[in-house]
């Protein structure tokens, strides 16, 4: 019985969530925040990754690690995809015209978005509706888009977006099916070590080995490491002696509105440039 109320409750959430997703999209209740990247060679800024965000009239700001998954099943990932798709090129241009340090805009897009119609299409319209040098834009994809009997597909499209010169990046590495034969094979130029790798590596010897191996590998294919979610100055360092490109967590910047994302970018450029001075 407690099984039945369970399930009764899911589908009715579900189902009003999937309402509510729909009437969000048409009545422009989302809204991106920006998290800033830190190169660590050049101790600078160089892009920021857009993350959505939903302001619900009444259940209050709802996660994406909640919606998206749900507008995935719903059909409506595309509605909101092609929101942040242009939305996100949108603030880069803008950025990018006030002079702001040619920083790159990453972009989540989930599987079944890039499996639709005419996405290739819609990524170019963006960057030309916006202005947006292709150079300035990284995709980030997980690796979901190898699974489900489309990946001939996925790296057609992939390869396309290459050629423009748009950056791709394979996020969540590690927790998903890793399947390391096609790294050696697709045109990703940045690995987004997940989290899970980065948390507590510097007193988890373990980590710090698979952390090293994978950083290694990455090197070896040519392409550049961005660590996620690190949260303390020793994750920092232990990154840092590990040559890790980039880093994006807290201990840097948390997801923010676009005007303090870009005031704390310029705000640590300046403090670090003062440093190396
Ligand atoms: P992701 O793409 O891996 O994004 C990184 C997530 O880690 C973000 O969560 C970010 O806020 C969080 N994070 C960053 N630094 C730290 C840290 O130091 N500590 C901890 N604990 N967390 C950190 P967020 O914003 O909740 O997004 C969750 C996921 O939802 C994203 O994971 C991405 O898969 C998805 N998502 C977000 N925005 C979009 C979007 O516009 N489109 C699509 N398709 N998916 C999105
Ligand atoms: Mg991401
Ligand atoms: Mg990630």
């Amino acid at each position: 019985q407690f099984f039945f109320f369970f399930l009764a409750e899911i589908v009715q959430n579900e189902t009003a969530m999937g309402q509510a997703l729909r009437q969000a999209a048409v009545a422009g209740a989302f809204e991106l925040h920006f998290q800033p990247q830190l190169d660590l060679e050049k101790n600078q800024i160089s892009g920021f990754e857009a993350l959505i965000r939903w302001n619900h009239p009444t259940q209050g700001a709802i996660s994406p690690a909640i919606f998206i998954p749900l507008a995935e099943r719903s059909g409506l990932v595309s509605v909101i995809g092609d929101w942040v798709l242009f939305e996100g090129c949108r603030q880069a241009a803008t950025w990018h015209r006030q002079g702001q340090n040619n920083r790159v805009m990453s972009i989540n897009i989930s599987s079944a978005q890039i499996l639709t119609a005419g996405f290739v299409e819609k990524v170019r319209s963006a960057l030309q509706k916006s202005g947006l040098p292709p150079k300035l834009l990284c995709l980030e994809l997980t690796e979901s888009i190898f699974v489900g009997g489309r990946y001939a597909e996925a790296v057609v499209i992939l390869e396309t977006l290459a050629k423009d010169g748009i950056n791709l990046a394979l996020d969540d590495f590690g927790t998903g099916y890793s399947s390391l034969s096609y790294l050696a094979k697709l045109p990703f130029h940045t690995i987004k070590i997940d989290r899970a790798f980065v948390a507590q590596s510097d007193k988890n010897e373990r980590k710090k080995g698979m952390l090293k191996s994978i950083v290694e590998m990455v090197h070896a294919l040519q392409m550049s490491v961005v660590a996620e979610g690190a949260e303390t100055q020793e994750e920092l360092q232990v990154l840092q002696n590990m040559g890790v490109n980039k880093v994006q967590g807290y201990v840097v910047a948390r997801p923010m509105s676009a005007l303090d994302a870009l005031n704390v970018a310029n705000a640590i450029d300046q403090q670090n440039s003062a440093i190396s001075a």
